[in-house]
């Protein structure tokens, strides 16, 4: 039988690279091609960014209003819900996580994420600025244009529709460009949201690589009036440099290295349930992963074999099978990366593991892995690994754990644990991080401000965030009786 094929989406049809190119999706449990993808070139990408000017310039989205546009987005977020299990196999089958979690996670979100933004962008208002001057001032936010998304594979089909939904809700036409590795739902979103009637040529798709590819054209097409990035950090810098060619506003979510204190007054139980969701959640591959656990002193040993315990009860395998917590990593190049670390541990001096390392046989899994006594300077404890892998040391004092959480380049986001409401509050406004998690984790209001300082972000999404980024504010100010002589 011959492999499925997973198109580009350009104009309102699913189509082939203009050369005819074509790549494969590995499907990492299987460790075997299972769909064929169009390998889009400088051609795709100028046919994608033509079509989305001209629905942009000549077509009626930008011009239908809030409660049209609305009313389409919502049809949308219907459809992915009716598609459910066909988009959470998709990201399965792509990037191995578990059909379960995608399916009450993933998918639930992304068309969260179509209501919410259609909802926002209709029920926001704009300034209207008191003058004495006998002017009338206020700010119309109008859609910047053509939006480039280049999104990455962790989170495939969420991430995507975060990035969509707010740049379409404000009237934008939008040319995607998904990560290599989880091209599937990305096509099947696309062809949905024709279905809902979004007009040919509003939601783009071109599949490809990043570096003088696909993704690399995309960000420097001077078509483009805004680049929405979520990726690596090496890779927001290489993009940050493209979008300087034509000035083109960026929006950076990158890297991370998220800390995760845990004081002594913590509520153990249920600081051990949001840390070991934390540390390995999605196998670990996630940009707000608390993959540095700093627990206090006097409960540090409890602490460490309650979490050791529940780390070993989660289970490890077949994405598709509904019991699975942790499928495989996301392909053989990542899981070469993640293991290279595990295997520096075990070289010697960076620490030692306590439970977790490779997973049975060739599969590109890694089990839940702590690792504790790593000093502060190893790889381990700074660079993003990107998997089940955290580390766990003991602190003295709030001011002492407080420098070293915030002592990487990094600064996505932080987790604190405590009892003490002044303390909560203290620490909570003293670590670096565009988020930071008091008792929880991952838990998000869609309205709220989400992104990074440092070296994991440039700008805010969310709410009226994203309009900042996806519109352009123009002020009218308009003569309603001035005096004379003015
Ligand atoms: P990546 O940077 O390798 O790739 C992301 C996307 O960028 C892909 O679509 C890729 O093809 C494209 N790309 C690569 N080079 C490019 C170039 N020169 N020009 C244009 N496009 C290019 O990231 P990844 O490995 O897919 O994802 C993992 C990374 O994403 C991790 O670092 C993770 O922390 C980060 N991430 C951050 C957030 C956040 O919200 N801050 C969320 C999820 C993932």
């Amino acid at each position: 039988m011959s492999e499925p094929f997973i198109g580009h989406v350009i104009d309102g049809k699913e189509e082939e690279s203009h050369g005819g190119g074509r790549f494969e999706t590995v499907d990492p449990w299987a460790r075997t091609a299972w769909a064929q993808v169009a390998e889009g070139g400088a051609d795709d990408v100028e046919r994608a960014v033509s079509s989305a000017r001209r629905a942009f310039t000549e077509g009626e989205w930008p011009r239908m209003g809030y409660e049209d546009r609305g009313r389409v987005l919502r049809g949308l977020a219907g459809l992915i819900e009716a598609h459910a299990d066909e988009l959470a196999a998709a990201d399965s089958r792509d990037m191995g996580r578990p059909v379960a979690q995608a399916l009450a996670k993933d998918v639930t979100r992304a068309a969260a994420n179509f209501r919410f933004f259609a909802d926002h962008a209709r029920i926001t208002g704009a300034e209207h600025y008191p003058s004495d001057l006998g002017c009338h001032v206020y700010t119309r936010y109008e859609a910047a244009g053509v939006v480039a998304a280049v999104s990455p594979w962790n989170f495939p089909l969420m991430l995507e529709s975060w990035k969509i939904a707010p740049a379409l809700a404000h009237g934008n036409t939008v040319v995607l460009k998904p990560a290599e590795q989880s091209p599937a739902s990305a096509t099947l979103l696309a062809k949905l949201a024709i279905e809902a009637g979004l007009p040919a040529g509003v939601l783009n798709v071109v599949h490809g690589f990043g570096p003088r590819a696909a993704g690399e054209f995309l960000v420097s097409h001077p078509g483009v009036d805004r680049i929405t990035f979520t990726g690596e950090t090496a890779t927001g810098k290489a993009i940050a440099r493209s979008a300087a060619g034509n000035l083109t506003p960026v929006s950076m979510e990158l890297g991370g290295k998220g800390a995760n204190v845990v004081f002594a007054d913590a509520d153990l139980e249920l600081a051990v349930r949001w840390s070991v969701q934390a540390a390995f959640g999605n196998a670990g591959q996630v940009c707000l992963a608390g993959s540095r656990l700093f627990v206090e002193r006097p409960v540090h040993e409890e602490f460490l074999a309650r979490f050791t315990e529940a780390a070993e009860h989660l289970a490890v395998g077949d994405p598709r099978d509904r019991r699975t917590d942790i499928g495989p990593l996301a392909s053989a190049e990542h899981h070469a990366k993640v293991t290279s670390y595990l295997d520096a541990v075990e070289r010697g001096g960076q620490g030692k593991i306590v439970t977790g390392g490779r997973y049975a046989g060739d599969t590109w899994a890694v089990r839940p892995t702590v690792i504790v006594d790593a000093p502060e300077d190893a790889a381990v404890c700074r660079e993003e690994i990107f998997g089940p892998v955290v580390v766990v040391t003991p602190f003295e004092r709030e001011d002492e754990v407080v420098a070293r959480a915030n002592g990487t380049p990094y600064g996505l986001n932080a987790m604190l644990f405590t009892e003490n409401l002044r303390r909560a509050h203290r620490v909570a406004a003293a670590l670096k991080g565009g988020t930071v998690w008091v008792n929880c984790f991952f838990v998000r209001d869609l309205r709220a401000p989400f992104g990074g300082v440092g070296q994991s972000g440039i700008g805010r999404e969310g709410g009226a965030y994203s309009r900042e980024f996806f519109t352009e504010p123009k002020a009218v100010v308009m003569n309603v009786g001035m005096p004379e002589g003015r």
